[in-house]
């Protein structure tokens, strides 16, 4: 997602969560369920006692049940990233709506319920994801903070890049899939020893 759209997009999509109102900030984790990635940030997470939210894809779910369980037994937000994580992108609603409903259900069968919130494969949206997040009953959420972690980049340089560009209530995009599973142990604990420096708390996103 460009500089342009993160800027442009809260004055455009005024529905969708770009950043809240809290004073602490949300750290979002998109793709697991993953078996070595997820487990790696569950640890450090609850090393810290810090609570954020796993955006699962519904395949992943399938195949990975016990990660799911272990990410809401921890007290982490679970939300929805479609079923086959796709681009749904100019795709029929119909088909969006389902790629939403199916993870719906695979993720209400293995946690007990449904996900209020909803953010779209690559964060690609369109006039039809909006309707169809609207009627499944879900908040459409992205993010004001990207490192790019999934770019294989220094750990200095996620560090500062979210450091620069966080503010009270900023959304950050981490994933823990297999582009992270072996950098995500290395960055993670820096970038949150430096958020925590500049006083910032965190907590999962809640309605
Ligand atoms: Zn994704």
């Amino acid at each position: 997602m460009s500089v342009l759209i993160r800027r442009l997009g809260p004055f455009f999509f005024p529905s969708i969560l770009w950043r809240t109102h809290h004073s602490s900030v949300h750290l979002t984790f998109d793709d697991g369920p993953h078996p070595c990635a997820t487990y790696k940030v569950l640890d450090i997470l609850g090393r810290r006692k810090i609570r954020a939210t796993f955006f699962l894809v519904g395949n992943d779910a399938l195949l990975h049940p016990q990660v799911v369980r272990r990410i809401a037994e921890e007290g982490h937000s679970i939300g929805n990233h479609a079923f086959s994580h796709r681009s749904l992108f100019f795709k029929p609603k119909s088909l969006q709506v389902s790629e939403i409903e199916k993870t719906d259900e695979i993720l209400a069968q293995i946690v007990g319920k449904r996900p209020i919130y909803f953010r779209p494969p690559y964060g690609y949206f369109d006039r039809n994801t909006l309707r169809a997040a609207k009627e499944t009953h879900h908040k459409l959420v992205m993010w004001d903070v990207d490192p790019r972690d999934y770019d294989a980049r220094p750990v200095q340089e996620i560090v500062e890049d979210v450091a620069s560009n966080t503010r009270h209530g900023s959304i950050i995009l981490f994933h823990d899939n297999h582009s992270t599973e072996d950098t995500v142990g290395q960055f993670l604990n820096p970038v949150l020893n430096r958020l925590e420096e500049r006083g910032y708390q965190f907590s999962a996103l809640t309605v």
